[in-house]
């Protein structure tokens, strides 16, 4: 401790007090150390400014502060995954050469229907399977993506462990808890899993701090850092906030955006502790 980490919002909604409590505890651990505000605004239809700004503003508000960012500058700008789709391109381009991905035209709707459920346990609410009855056997090589979708080809079986900062060895298994994920998008964009392993490999990150619905895209993530020969971060997965339902909070917030407790008289110090109800 302390380690180079990062801020890495999504600007399709306002921001709640589990992102108020993730990021608090992204900014301790990372203090001294340097951290990036990164705006993860890819998916151009569901994402909008006025909530990056609004994101920023409610960051402040909470008494966070980064020190590379949208707002800032720095080394590593821009910092909005929409301005950085060269880079992406670039890793796509490692990730084709390596052989690690394929095209694959299936819809949503395919998988669904040809998926098997993943198990029970952890993972009950992922995304359905990748049916490997699906995988090309043989495909041109390109050398762009070109309006079809590509997928990482997953090791089955395989199991990827990794150590958690706040939860120790975790692991999940290739083509059990996950299949074949999309790393480019049929509409020509990075998804999450390349976009976020390119920039955090880009931005220098030594430690990744964020929620743990995201434990098995740490385990995606460390088969993409592989492929690409690079070191991947450390990883600490924050637990998540429930509302008084227990229903995981979500973009609907319920009265739990930041600045609604803000409004209604919440110290940043409440809001940052999840004392804020
Ligand atoms: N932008 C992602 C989100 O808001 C965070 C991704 C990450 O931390 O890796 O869910």
């Amino acid at each position: 401790m302390p380690f180079r980490g990062r801020l890495a919002p999504t600007p399709t909604g306002l921001l709640h007090v589990g992102h108020a409590q993730t990021f608090a505890l992204a900014a301790a651990r990372a203090s001294g150390a340097g951290l990036v505000m990164r705006i993860e605004d890819l998916d151009r239809d569901r994402c909008r400014p006025e909530y990056a700004a609004a994101a920023l503003e409610d960051l402040r508000w909470l008494g966070l502060e980064w020190t590379e960012g949208p707002d800032i500058g720095g080394p590593h700008a821009p910092y909005e995954q929409s301005r950085r789709g060269r880079w992406f391109l670039d890793v796509w381009r490692r990730l084709e050469a390596a052989g690690a991905i394929y095209p694959s035209p299936h819809s949503r709707r395919d998988v669904e229907l040809a998926a098997t459920a993943p198990h029970d346990g952890p993972q009950a609410s992922a995304e359905p399977i990748f049916p490997p009855a699906l995988r090309p056997s043989a495909w041109d090589r390109a050398g762009a993506p070109g309006g079809v979708a590509w997928r990482f080809r997953v090791p089955d079986g395989r199991v990827l462990a990794f150590e958690d900062g706040r939860l120790g060895r975790v692991h999940r298994t290739a083509g059990v808890d996950f299949g074949d994920f999309v790393v480019w998008r049929r509409d020509d964009l990075a998804a999450y899993e390349l976009a976020v392993v390119a920039d955090d490999h880009a931005m220098e990150i030594e430690e990744v701090v964020r929620g743990e619905d995201l434990l098995t895209s740490t385990a995606r993530q460390l088969l993409l850092y592989e492929s690409l020969g690079w070191k991947p971060p450390r990883w600490f997965h924050a637990p998540l906030v429930t509302d008084a339902a227990g229903q995981r909070l979500a973009k609907r917030t319920g009265g739990l955006a930041i600045r609604d407790l803000r409004a209604r008289g919440c110290s940043p110090a409440d809001v940052r502790a999840g004392r804020a109800e």
